[in-house]
């Protein structure tokens, strides 16, 4: 926490990912981090009255960054979980999510997750994918750093089939891969994303706070319509 700038609010560091469309990424022409979590963090620091300034790093660090205090908060579309619950601390829920299976558009073999067993499954490092494929399939599960990686393996034959939250697997999907790869079977759990803090921190009590006025006041409908388009 520092509050050195110009308007006198206090300015706390965001550590999020860049490979989570449409959550946090690259925007293709600008380069400049975009996504529905920045806006909503921006959001809630206005409404909040503080300053965000956002340092991006790969999804498997962020936990353990967190706890270790590195920074003041964190948003990556991450899941709330108990396991996670035990290192750090997270907001109210402000996305429901869950997994979906993903496979090349012509494959005619892999319908469900129950026929994954013995199949070469793609998926990221550190998320709830990586570990729900280990605690419940028998796949060979090639967990990479970047989510994309993991459709790249999948659309050039090197994985069977991948494995990820359904916003990304549907914004890939329909956006990135023009239906080369399509989802199947069943939304296998329900998840829900929250914005971690160190343990004990208080900034989560003021950001509860300014999220629960931006679902009353519209403000977080506005930002869903624009990334959701719903
Ligand atoms: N929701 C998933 C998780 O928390 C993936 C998040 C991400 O890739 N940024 O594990």
């Amino acid at each position: 926490e520092t509050d050195a700038t110009s308007d006198d609010q206090d300015t706390y560091l965001v550590a999020t990912d860049n490979n989570y469309i449409p959550f946090e990424f690259l925007d293709n022409e600008t380069g400049e981090l975009v996504g529905f979590d920045i806006d909503l963090m921006q959001a809630i620091a206005d409404e909040a009255g503080f300053n965000v300034e956002f340092e991006q790093m790969e999804f498997a660090g962020i936990i353990a960054a967190i706890a270790s205090e590195r920074f003041d908060m964190a948003i990556a579309g991450m899941t709330i979980t108990e396991e996670r619950a035990e290192s750090i601390d997270f907001s109210e829920p402000y996305y429901d999510a869950g997994l979906i299976l993903a496979v090349r558009a012509d494959n005619e073999e892999i319908q469900s997750i129950d026929d994954v067993d013995g199949k070469v499954v793609a998926t990221r490092s550190g998320s709830t994918s990586e570990d729900y494929l280990n605690s419940n399939t028998e796949a060979t599960v090639e967990a990479f750093p970047e989510i994309t990686e993991a459709y790249q393996n999948l659309l050039s034959g090197r994985a069977d089939a991948a494995l990820y939250d359904v916003p990304n697997v549907l914004y890939y999907a329909d956006t990135e891969t023009g239906g080369e790869i399509t989802p199947v079977g069943d939304l296998l759990t329900g998840e829900q994303y929250g914005i971690a803090f160190p343990k004990g921190s208080e900034l989560k009590a003021q950001v509860d706070e300014a999220l629960a006025t931006l679902m009353e006041n519209g403000t977080y409908g506005d930002i869903y319509e624009e990334w959701f388009g719903e």
